[in-house]
């Protein structure tokens, strides 16, 4: 009986340092359980020397594959690659700086054994910067709110996704991807699991704090046209406050005659007014400028390399 063959998925950029130890701890797991099982590396536009180790790995280990990218275009896309390259019934989507513990996989096959199509790891925030948790906390309460699909902090990439799945997202050829609300738009039963956050293995983390910023906006505006509308409330209610107040002081000019002060309403209203236009305009913009990339329909990525046969975006094309 062929065994079935489960996925890894493995995005990198400049982690030549630690795909090594990533392998080995992925292969320790492995050989425990009645699995084949392919591991898909990412080189997503490295500076350093990470695809001469995968290369190496590559004669170490007859299940690596790697795709590389002509240049860095992030980790979504990165993620993207591995989907539509990876043949497995299941794919474990994992970070190359062991941040994402490998004594978990025997967790996640468990969970798709049991017939899960999602298996999701939470970590706790142990050892974040306070400031960076706190703030995920004030994020997530106010994008539920706000947001047509439920995010989880401390939810993020490290998963089991079975192959219903895997062909769920791939449906999804937005340009601009959030995988977290992707993840959760597509539905399906999951299990949620958890571990103890772990301390980056070597390099930097890339999240610098504006990139942070933006991936904070990615979330809100790519879920839904609420901010829009918000916009449009404030408006009416801004115009209706501005009406009243003509009307008002115009009885009174009418009654009393005009008099001299005046200047505090009248550049507060200015002020606040161009405050409102401008947030509003933000907003508007920011839908714009989303569906201007679409309009493109550009690859989500450029492939130099690669050891995996047929490469093919062809799901890009429809
Ligand atoms: N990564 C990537 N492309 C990028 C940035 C990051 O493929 O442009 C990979 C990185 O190599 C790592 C994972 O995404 O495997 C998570 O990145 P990082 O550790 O910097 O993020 P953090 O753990 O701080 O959220
Ligand atoms: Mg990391």
């Amino acid at each position: 009986m062929d065994l079935l063959t489960i996925s890894f998925i493995i995005p990198a950029h400049n982690e030549a340092d630690n795909l090594e130890n990533v392998m080995k701890a992925i292969n320790e797991e492995m050989r425990q359980q009645h699995y084949a099982y392919e591991v898909i590396f990412i080189d997503d536009g490295s500076t350093d020397e990470t695809i001469d180790v995968i290369r190496k790995l590559v004669f170490t280990f007859q299940e690596v594959k790697y795709v590389s990218f002509t240049r860095n275009f992030g980790k979504e896309a990165a993620i993207l690659a591995g989907l539509q390259h990876a043949t497995g019934a299941a794919v474990i989507i994992m970070d190359a700086d062991l941040q994402h513990p490998a004594y978990m996989i025997p967790e996640f096959l468990k969970g798709f054994e049991e017939g899960y199509d999602q298996v999701v790891a939470k970590r706790n925030r142990k050892g974040d910067s306070r400031i960076r948790s706190a703030l995920s906390v004030i994020y997530y309460s106010l994008i539920n709110k706000t947001v047509d699909v439920q995010l989880t902090n401390g939810e993020g990439d490290f998963r089991l996704l079975s192959r219903i799945a895997v062909n769920a997202l791939l449906q999804l050829s937005e340009g601009n991807r959030f995988s977290k609300g992707l993840y959760s738009w597509i539905g399906l039963e999951q299990k949620n699991i958890s571990y103890e956050n772990v301390v980056r293995g070597k390099g930097d983390s890339k999240w610098s704090f504006a990139a942070l910023l933006n991936y904070g906006v990615d979330g809100i505006v790519s879920f839904n046209n609420k901010p829009l509308r918000l916009c449009f409330y404030m408006g009416s209610f801004i115009l209706l406050l501005a009406l009243f107040y003509i009307g008002t002081t115009f009885v009174q000019i009418l009654k009393h005659g005009v008099d001299v002060p005046g200047y505090f309403t009248t550049i507060s209203a200015v002020l606040f007014l161009g405050g409102v236009q401008l947030v509003s305009l933000g907003i508007i913009g920011e839908y714009i400028g989303r569906i201007y990339n679409e309009t493109k329909k550009r690859p989500h990525y450029l492939i130099q390399q690669s050891n995996i046969e047929q490469v093919t975006e062809k799901r890009e094309k429809n």
